[in-house]
């Protein structure tokens, strides 16, 4: 990764913090919600979908956390929003696969989202990152269960 690039990703994570978007808040006709944290941090979070016809209509979540699971929630729902279920299922596995594979990452079209692939560097900190997502993968699931990542 090239320092132009590394400094561009920390502004999307710093940016995503500072300025959540979709926090604090449920969509209108919430139809899908599940809750998770991460105990080696204190993550915790609840998000928060409106599901119709298999698209994800509109999104929310809530909770608190270190920058990078908040900046995760804030990037993942902006970039699922408006989409095919099966589309959220995709880039789960591409997000999933950019955070924790080893082998070099190379993957075309994550957008933003690339901008959590610097956390790779950091193992303590995959969880953070990872965390948003099994929750919206529960709530889609809709598992009443709480996600947790030990
Ligand atoms: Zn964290």
């Amino acid at each position: 990764m090239t320092d132009d690039l590394r400094s561009l990703y920390e502004e999307v994570i710093l940016d995503h913090n500072r300025n959540p978007r979709n926090f604090d808040k449920i969509p209108r006709a919430c139809s899908h919600s599940a809750e998770g944290n991460n105990p080696l941090c204190g993550d915790q979070f609840s998000v928060y979908l409106t599901v119709k016809d298999g698209r994800v209509e509109d999104v929310g979540f809530k909770g608190r956390g270190c920058a990078i699971s908040k900046a995760s929630a804030s990037l993942m729902l902006e970039a699922i929003k408006g989409k095919s279920l099966e589309e959220v299922k995709e880039l789960f596995d591409k997000t999933h696969r950019m955070l924790t594979d080893d082998s070099e990452f190379d993957d075309e079209d994550l957008g933003k989202l690339e901008a959590l692939s610097g956390v790779k560097e950091f193992p303590m900190r995959v969880k953070c990152a990872t965390l948003s997502w099994h929750i919206m993968n529960a709530a889609i699931q809709e598992s009443e269960q709480v996600v947790t990542t030990e």
